[in-house]
């Protein structure tokens, strides 16, 4: 159904301009947005006096597998660095996970994006003991909330051989029919063999690669010491970073032979200051690959507004400083890397209508300013998928949510007996 969002302040994706009028929205993945001066006979209707009318946003590196880790039980011992973290908290809890937990997993970043303003994330998913069909059912459940999607399973040896090629097998079934990417854990985890296997199965997808990459100081030593060179150099030589289609997470720890590599590449770069502040790993400084940067939440939420902000913040310090400007076309890269990669979904009628009664004026100038300063998740009235109303009034239309809620929570004290 065509809606028509009437009395609109409507803001373009890169805030050049600010217009108020009726919003036509047809529905569909080729979906448009026009100005009208009518709503058009049997649109749905939909009132935006004093609400700014937005393009949604996009998570560009997210974890669905580590949703129900909000409040689980303490790891047997505290970590004492980056790598335990992995061996105490988050591999504990992913090979802990079965197909129902994954799904509920995928439920509940559903509705925290959609109530986010947010209608397509891009996922790195691991499930060690539930590898087969998971990728399958992530994409079942974003696709009936109407969150858009680009997913990968994260390969890696640190489960032995018998995982690795679950994992490969899942990945090659999943982009038979489905756009996504290779994923890969890191450097450290990951032998020259199974990069190998990795790039050739992007390859023949005709994809990219999408892996963490010198996140802690610790892969770079790990990679030193096995493989006699620096990670990125490591990737170069793989071809991984060959694709337009490649991500690589994190790069924080990486000397300035690694920065020229990326910027010489086709890769972007997915940034993720919260988690890196929760594992205090440092702050990323992109200094010569900028343009390449998009924002992640690393699984710690699905509110990519949010991830900017403390970036903007953190940037501060981290890179010298950041206008509001540079940090709104820092959320707003990730549109550009899943329309130059042509990736589906991400479309012109995903917009967000936010509830949001400024005490200063709004212009096509100042937007990034306000984004950084003023709006927040808080804000999200509705958003629209497709075309398609997903999100009303703070309520999501096309699944129940309160159900689905209620499941993760059962689904979460399951997890956590495991643990
Ligand atoms: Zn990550």
């Amino acid at each position: 159904m065509t809606l028509a969002l009437t009395n609109a302040t409507f803001i373009d994706r890169n805030a050049t301009s600010v217009r108020t009028g009726t919003l036509v929205v047809s529905e569909g993945t080729n979906g448009t947005i026009d100005f009208n001066s009518n709503v058009p006979p049997g649109a749905h209707a939909i009132d935006c006096t004093g609400k700014i009318v937005t393009p949604a946003f996009v998570v560009a590196h997210h974890h669905i597998y580590s949703a129900l880790a909000r409040g689980m039980p303490a790891p047997p011992r505290s970590p004492r660095n980056f790598v335990e973290i992995l061996e105490l908290i988050w591999w504990r809890l992913d090979k802990a996970l079965d197909l129902d937990m994954v799904r509920a997993s995928a439920h509940a970043v559903a509705i925290d994006a959609l109530k986010s303003g947010v209608t397509f994330v891009i996922d790195h998913h691991a499930s060690p003991n539930a590898a087969p069909g998971s990728l399958h059912a992530i994409a079942e459940v974003l696709d009936e909330a109407g969150v858009g999607h680009l997913l990968c399973y994260e390969l890696s040896d640190r489960d032995g051989s018998e995982r690795f090629e679950q994992g490969l097998q899942e990945t090659d079934a999943y982009l038979t029919n489905h756009q996504g990417l290779v994923g890969l854990h890191a450097s450290f985890t990951v032998s020259d063999t199974s990069l190998q296997r990795a790039t050739e199965l992007a390859l023949r997808h005709q994809t990219g690669v999408h892996i963490h990459v010198a996140e802690d100081p610790a892969d770079e030593q790990h990679c030193l010491q096995h493989h006699d060179c620096r990670v990125m150099e490591r990737l170069e030589r793989s071809g991984a970073l060959e694709s337009r289609r490649t991500i690589l997470a994190h790069c924080i720890h990486l000397d300035d032979r690694e920065r020229a590599i990326i910027a010489a590449s086709n890769a972007w770069v997915a940034q993720q200051t919260e988690s890196n502040q929760n594992n205090a790993v440092g702050a990323l400084d992109p200094q010569a690959f900028a343009d390449k940067v998009m924002i992640g939440t690393d699984g710690m939420h699905s509110d990519a507004l949010g991830a900017a902000r403390a970036t903007y913040l953190m940037a501060q310090r981290a890179e010298g400083g950041l206008s509001p400007r540079t940090a709104h076309d820092r959320l707003r890269r990730a549109h550009a890397y899943l329309a130059t990669n042509g990736f589906a979904g991400d479309t012109t009628n995903n917009l967000v209508i936010l509830n949001y009664n400024p005490p200063t004026p709004i212009t096509a100038e100042n937007w990034p300013a306000h984004l950084m300063y003023g709006v927040t998740r808080a804000h999200v009235d509705s958003v629209i998928s497709q075309g398609r109303l997903v999100l009303e009034r703070g309520r999501c239309v096309r699944v129940d949510e309160d159900a689905l809620l209620a499941n993760c929570r059962e689904q979460a004290q399951r997890l956590w007996e495991k643990l």
